[in-house]
């Protein structure tokens, strides 16, 4: 049995189901599920909402620090995983928007920002039971995490399961676009200096081409419950 807290990450690439298993995971176990993607997305929208270039560094490292960003339970009844609020407005559809989507990989590449968002995520995983999701959270955030996942599915999975996410919201999605997309992103995230996308060394890989998320939630939930023998009643 490992020593508390038990923290449980989830890495992987853009749109290989880390959201949707992550939230599936945390209600089972009763743990909290933090997206930290929509960390860095906020920070991209609020830079796109007062005009601050993207290529200026300097500005966007300062908004990094500055602004407020919370994530906190639904509250609303459409379709939302959770709440996003940037200085208190809520900005939860915003953050999926085309233009975040173009530019978060730049905001992310930016050490400062990684820098500033990395202690609000250290802080929050410290308190354990938690499920955090992103591209570095078991190989730099917290790298002692008692389970570490690494969420995979090729590019075209991915573009497709984006694009079905997006009908359900009424969109028209265009697919050799979300895949171009989806490949631009890949590409950004896993060769930029700071803090690139990689496999943890420790990590359990799970190839989700042909899983269904059901299978992906009950695997990792498996894992959970031999390593952290939780105490939820199961
Ligand atoms: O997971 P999501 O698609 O919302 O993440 C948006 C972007 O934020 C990613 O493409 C990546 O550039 C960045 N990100 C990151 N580190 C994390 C989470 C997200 O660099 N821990």
């Amino acid at each position: 049995m490992l020593s508390s807290p038990p923290v449980i990450t989830i890495d992987g690439p853009a749109a290989a189901g880390k959201s949707t298993v992550g939230k599936g995971v945390a209600q089972k176990l009763g743990f909290l599920f933090f997206d930290t993607g929509a960390l860095y997305r906020a920070v991209t929208l609020a830079a796109l909402q007062r005009g601050v270039p993207i290529e200026d560094e300097a500005r966007v490292e300062a908004l990094a620090r500055t602004i407020r960003i919370d994530l906190i339970p639904a509250t609303q009844a459409d379709g939302r995983p959770y709440t996003v609020l940037i200085d208190g407005q809520d900005v939860t559809w915003e953050l999926r928007s085309d233009a975040v989507n173009a530019h978060v990989s730049t905001v992310s590449a930016y050490p400062g920002v990684r820098q500033a968002l990395k202690a609000q995520q250290r802080r929050i995983a410290q308190q354990g039971r938690v499920v955090m999701a992103g591209r570095d959270i078991g190989t730099v955030v917290f790298p002692e995490a008692g389970l570490k996942i690494y969420l995979d599915a090729s590019p075209e999975v991915r573009a497709r399961r984006r694009c079905l996410e997006m009908e359900a919201r009424g969109e028209h999605p265009d697919y050799q676009a979300v895949l171009a997309g989806v490949r631009h992103r890949d590409k950004i995230d896993s060769t930029r200096a700071t803090a690139p996308l990689r496999i943890p060394d420790d990590a359990v890989v799970i190839h989700t081409d042909e899983m269904t998320i059901e299978q992906v939630v009950d695997r990792i939930v498996r894992l959970a419950r031999e390593r952290f023998r939780t105490t939820d009643g199961s």
